[in-house]
């Protein structure tokens, strides 16, 4: 199915029924994590793991990242090669090369990174460079900062081997020319003009880690930044607890801080569903109306149970676990 159409019947496919099921089940292939009880003895609790989960259900990127964690990848690596698959994807408007520009007609990315360790790496506002996640991580390897803008991140990038590209393509530069006959700026429910890859990945170990990337608004000012690069916004990780994602309306997500909270949640003990639907309410219940922008987030805990929330139907998470790879229509506040 085209990832464009508007879904508007939330349901469940079969295999993801299944695999929803099993968040926290036994299986021959599963990881046993050791814990430490309240009394000191260590226990054994038996993950689902891997598990990768996406935004926007990009079948390839997660099937990517999935192969990639039961291959013994890590989580923070299996994430970044997971959302690699779109950035390069020249037919995603709103991720990497190809991405939607900005009013005057220049492309630039955001993005983040966070492993299970709480280390975190960002960029936002880069021109010329298509792995602006893998440019995230080195920002935060390589560099005792967190958030590196335009320039400098380039500049990182070339010294460390990231090659120059055209991010704009015939056809971004087309759309672009149609956009300036009206110049008309309004954010748009669906993917029509947000496709943020956000991914989060638990590999054979339970660690958890995840990746964020995007063009942000297609048509955004210059300079605009949203909540993919915002760690706490549009990513968070608390490898004890679980992490979440978001896309859509970046300013909504910026202003509820939505993947902290929904991580917060999670370690009050609700389950990434619950945390999901908490974090959209809160943003519902500021607006009068919610009918021109959509926010959607994805979540993961520990114990390998997943969850996803939006506003407007239309948002689809992808699940890749025990080998099989899932599409999940997400249920929403708004019914039609
Ligand atoms: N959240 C992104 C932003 O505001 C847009 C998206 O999800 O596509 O930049």
């Amino acid at each position: 199915m085209n990832r464009r159409n508007f879904l508007r019947n939330a349901s469940i496919s079969g295999a993801g029924i299944a695999a929803a099921a099993t968040g926290i089940s036994c299986n021959s292939t599963n990881t046993k994590e050791k814990e430490t009880n309240s009394t000191s003895m260590p226990i054994t609790r038996t993950l689902n793991a891997p598990v990768a989960i996406c935004t926007w259900g990009f079948t390839d990127a997660n099937e990517t990242a999935g192969k990639a964690l039961d291959a013994g990848m890590n989580a923070l690596d299996a994430a970044i090669k997971g959302v690699a698959v779109e950035e390069e994807d020249i037919r995603n408007t709103t991720v990497g090369k190809g991405g939607a520009p900005d009013r005057n007609g220049t492309v630039s990315l955001d993005a983040s990174v966070m492993d299970s360790n709480g280390n975190c790496g960002a960029v936002v506002c880069v021109e010329n460079i298509t792995n602006v996640a893998a440019l995230a991580k080195v920002v935060m390897l390589e560099t005792p900062h967190v958030m590196l803008a335009g320039e400098g991140a380039e500049e990182l990038a070339y010294k460390h081997g990231f090659k120059a590209d055209e991010l704009l393509t015939p056809s971004s530069a087309a759309a672009y020319k149609e956009w300036l006959k009206t110049s008309e700026y309004k954010p748009l429910i669906n993917i029509e003009n947000h496709d943020t890859i956000g991914m989060l990945c638990m590999d054979k170990d339970g660690d958890i880690a995840g990746a964020c990337t995007t063009s942000g608004l297609s048509y955004k000012m210059k300079g605009r930044v949203g909540d993919s690069p915002i760690i706490g916004a549009g990513l968070f990780i608390d490898n004890e607890v679980g992490g979440a994602a978001g896309t859509g309306l970046g300013e909504e997500i910026i202003k509820t801080v939505g993947s902290f909270l929904i991580v917060e949640l999670m370690r009050q003990g609700k389950t990434p569903q619950e945390a999901c639907e908490e974090a959209i309410n809160r943003i519902v219940t500021k607006h009068n109306s919610v009918e021109d922008f959509q926010v959607a987030y994805i979540a993961i805990n520990k114990k390998g149970e997943t969850g996803s929330y939006c506003i407007h139907p239309g948002f689809a998470m992808m699940e890749y676990r025990n080998s099989k790879n899932s599409r999940i229509e997400t249920k929403s506040h708004l019914k039609t």
